[in-house]
């Protein structure tokens, strides 16, 4: 291939999604604001200690890293504690840590922090950066990782019994060897993912410029064989009445086109896609377009499912993590929700999955109940399940 159609053809890898988008407007601008929602919100960090911003392949050393860490667990409660959902939780993080860089004390005082009510360690995992990485050591790596929070109590298990369960977010956006083979380089990854127990992925949507698949603004199943490249290009929509069967889910984060949006303090076309840094903080604007995304299961539009991502160790970024951008926003959003007749809850990966689970058994109400539905955590009960 030239390079010009090389050039040509990864431009279009990078804009499958918009007929789906296109078609998505149509057909769900008919079903927003119909009544009061229920606004589910998650926020999904890439949460890496060792990140040495604008560089990548370097890391801070341990010192610095367990610096850094004990500062967010000391600040976050103070931010967090003051902003809380009609059902009394606080605004949490789903603290998805680099597998590949585990280290005890580490996780060990992440744990902590997260049994403290501050929110859930899921796993991430940077591989083939630099040559393709294989099916073993990949699953190596996540059984390994896996068994580590599993055995601090950080993991749930389905109905509270059987092995570890887990959700995952891959690094740089690559999951199922879906960048051309970059950053992966493992085919059947997703059904090791699933081996391993994931239960769900929540890496997209990837950032503009890097290969997105068709699918936007959904929760689904995969609809290839999980041992193929990249199943998640096609796949079902969750629906209310049947049972979800394939796991991982996959749980995307809107991805919505805007045309103008002040992005730094100037007004700029743009494409939302729900990522919290400090150059573009959160909004009432930014919001509405989570809204206009539309992600439901379907058949239940008045639960909606806004799943944001961040990368909450990037010192550039801790205005925006922890200072007055995201108190103002989160002020506001509880605000507005009660003024509008909306209601709010912060939830963490897991209990934005149980919540979907408990739309597609047919389950209504107040979502907020199917918390637990599921997946839970070692000594949580189950609410919301029968
Ligand atoms: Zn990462």
């Amino acid at each position: 291939m030239s390079a010009f159609t090389d050039q040509v053809a990864k431009g279009l890898a990078c804009l499958r999604w918009l007929p789906a988008y296109a078609g998505q407007q149509l057909v769900r601008r008919g079903f927003r604001k119909a009544g009061p929602q229920h606004l589910i919100v998650a926020l999904a960090d890439h949460f890496e200690p060792s990140i040495v911003p604008g560089v990548s392949g370097r890391h801070a050393d341990l010192d610095e890293q367990e610096r850094r860490l004990e500062r967010w667990c000391r600040e976050y409660p103070k931010m967090a504690d003051a902003h809380r959902d009609g059902d009394g939780f606080p605004f949490r993080h789903t603290y998805f840590y680099p597998a590949e860089q585990f280290h005890k004390t580490l996780i060990d005082r992440l744990a902590e922090h997260c049994h403290d009510g501050w929110g859930e360690v899921e796993i991430h995992l940077h591989h083939g950066v630099d040559a393709p990485d294989t099916s073993e050591a990949t699953r190596r790596v996540l059984v390994e990782f896996r068994d580590e929070l599993a055995s601090r109590g950080c993991l749930p298990r389905w109905n509270g019994q059987g092995s570890p369960r887990y959700a995952f977010v891959h690094g740089n956006w690559a999951l199922a060897n879906s960048a051309g083979g970059r950053y992966c380089g493992v085919d059947d990854e997703m059904a090791i993912l699933a081996e391993t127990g994931c239960y769900a992925d929540l890496t997209l949507p990837a950032p503009l410029g890097l290969p997105q698949v068709g699918k936007i603004n959904s929760l689904y199943e995969c609809g290839l064989p999980l041992d193929q490249r990249a199943p998640h290009r096609r796949g079902r929509r969750l629906a209310v009445g049947r049972s979800a069967r394939t796991f991982p889910l996959i749980v995307q984060g809107p991805l919505v086109v805007n045309a103008l949006r002040r992005v730094g303090g100037r007004l700029r076309p743009g494409i939302e896609q729900g990522v919290l840094v400090t150059h573009d903080a959160p909004t009432p604007a930014r919001l509405g377009l989570w809204q206009q995304a539309g992600i439901s299961v379907a058949g239940r539009p008045e639960w909606a499912f806004i799943k944001l991502s961040c990368h909450g160790m990037d010192p550039r970024d801790e205005p925006v993590m922890l200072g007055a951008p995201i108190r103002h926003f989160l002020r506001t959003l509880l605000d507005a929700a009660r003024d509008g007749g909306d209601r709010v809850h912060f939830v963490t990966a897991r209990e934005m999955v149980n919540i979907a689970l408990a739309a597609c058994d047919g389950r209504d109400g107040d979502p907020g109940a199917y918390r637990e539905y599921r997946l839970r955590l070692p000594g949580r009960g189950g609410e919301g399940a029968c």
